[in-house]
């Protein structure tokens, strides 16, 4: 192989919040790591109003950035505890507001369950924070990592894989081996498609409205999700006392709700919030994102791995995305820092494999079953749904057990 073409360990494409993460991990396990994004955020602005992208990060993503040295980074910018969550079925306000059925009596009792922190001796359920400041804490690491080179703006071209190395191309012509090339260029992968992993695609039909809002009343550092048959709502609470939405909408009904004047809009995220927190008032601007679930039939070919958005997407509806995706950073990183054989040997790389893809494939399927339980407008349906939920809220072990899942810190 030609000389000029510098050689890595691993080369990364994409330094999102997952392949930054990836790349951190095993540069301080010392191996050379080139990672490759054709685009960075602008840098953060103390006082500047909420980005429009957030996650809820669990506590297992939190302990990750914890070790890299990334999470006291996080902090200093802007992160949000919070100390609740508060889940309840919206069917029968919804059909209320909407005044589809006169009899309120057949709608039955309102399922509703609620988790707190302090029930489970944690100081927080898990933290809010902006995409952008998880993605910059990461990248400040990266920039003084010695044996990180990361190349940006530049754009994976073409790659091929000869004698036991990738060649990679990058849009500026340059060419740069590895023993492994990570693909964590997200829902749209160049590298999967390059590799010609084939992926399972479900379509939801819906869209996930983004935006900022002011609530009237205090949010009470609480999460709130309401399920109604169009999709769920989700408030999420932020430092500044606003609150971060994610409104799940049947993919026309997004368009309008984005075309729709502020004052319009308020009058009907304020109806489909039930009002819990008062009168809502939309700030900035509003985003959609089509929601569809994927899952790449293979996770790894020959010197190829796919981790995160690149390899599987889920419904947002629980906020487990990004999570997943820094479970699968962390179980590559750990298995190629734990083995003396190069980074992209087979056997690793099926290791890696098996370690992922059932946690993924259950998550994105319980993400379903949830979305297809309370899309149902069966009487029967939302009875049992209603009764199940006010069960669970009265059986703490059983109600630990799920936010302990939820948080990551057991199975
Ligand atoms: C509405 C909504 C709400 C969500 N809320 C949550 C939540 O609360 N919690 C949660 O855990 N998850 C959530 N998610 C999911 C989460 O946003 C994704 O799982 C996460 O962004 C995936 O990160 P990633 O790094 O894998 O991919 P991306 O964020 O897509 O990053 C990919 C990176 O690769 C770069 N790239 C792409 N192609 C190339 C190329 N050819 N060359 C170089 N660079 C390239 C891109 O510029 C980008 O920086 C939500 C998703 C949606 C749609």
């Amino acid at each position: 192989m030609d000389a000029k073409i510098k050689h890595y360990d691993l080369i990364v494409i994409g330094a999102g919040m997952v392949g930054a993460t990836l790349a951190c991990l095993l540069a301080q396990k010392g191996k050379k790591v080139a990672i490759v994004e054709n685009y960075l955020p602008d840098n953060f602005v103390a006082d500047s109003p909420p980005e429009l992208r957030v996650s809820a990060i669990s506590r297992a993503s939190q302990n990750t950035f914890i070790k890299i040295g990334a999470w006291s980074k996080m902090q200093a910018m802007r992160i949000s505890p919070y100390e609740a969550m508060h889940v309840w079925d919206g069917s029968a306000e919804a059909q209320r507001d909407d005044d589809i059925h006169e009899n309120m009596a057949e709608a039955g009792v309102q399922g509703q369950i609620h988790f707190n922190a302090a029930d489970l001796g944690e100081p927080d359920l898990g933290h809010i924070i902006e995409n952008k400041v998880i993605q910059l804490a990461l990248l400040d690491i990266l920039q003084h990592e010695p044996t990180v080179d990361l190349l940006c703006p530049a754009s994976l071209v073409d790659f091929q894989v000869i004698d036991e190395l990738v060649l990679v191309t990058l849009d500026n012509g340059h060419q740069l081996s590895a023993s492994l090339l990570a693909g964590a260029d997200g829902a749209h992968s160049k590298v999967r498609t390059l590799a010609g992993i084939q992926i399972n695609q479900n379509d939801y039909g819906q869209q996930g409205l983004v935006a900022t809002v002011q609530p009237e009343l205090p949010h009470q550092s609480t999460a709130w999700q309401r399920f109604m048959p169009s999709g769920p709502l989700a408030l999420l609470p932020l430092s500044d006392g606003s609150c971060s939405i994610v409104w799940t909408l049947p993919a026309d009904k997004a368009d309008y709700y984005l075309a729709m004047d502020d004052e319009t809009f308020n009058k009907e995220l304020g109806k489909a919030s039930g009002y819990r927190l008062g009168e809502l008032k939309v700030f900035g601007k509003r985003a959609a994102f089509p929601l569809v679930g994927r899952h790449a039939k293979h996770y790894i070919k020959p010197h190829i791995a796919l981790i995160g958005d690149a390899v599987h997407t889920i419904h947002p509806l629980a906020g487990q995305g990004v999570n997943l995706g820094i479970k699968d950073a962390v179980a590559l990183a750990s298995i190629i820092a734990e083995s003396s054989r190069s980074p992209g040997s087979h056997l690793l790389l099926r290791r890696y494999e098996r370690a992922r893809k059932a946690d993924n494939l259950l998550t994105q399927k319980a993400m379903e079953a949830f979305k297809i339980l309370f899309g149902h407008q069966l009487s029967v349906v939302k009875a049992a749904r209603n009764i199940g939920l006010n069960l669970v809220d009265k059986m703490d072990p059983v109600k630990h057990q799920i936010i302990r899942s939820a948080m990551g810190i057991s199975g």
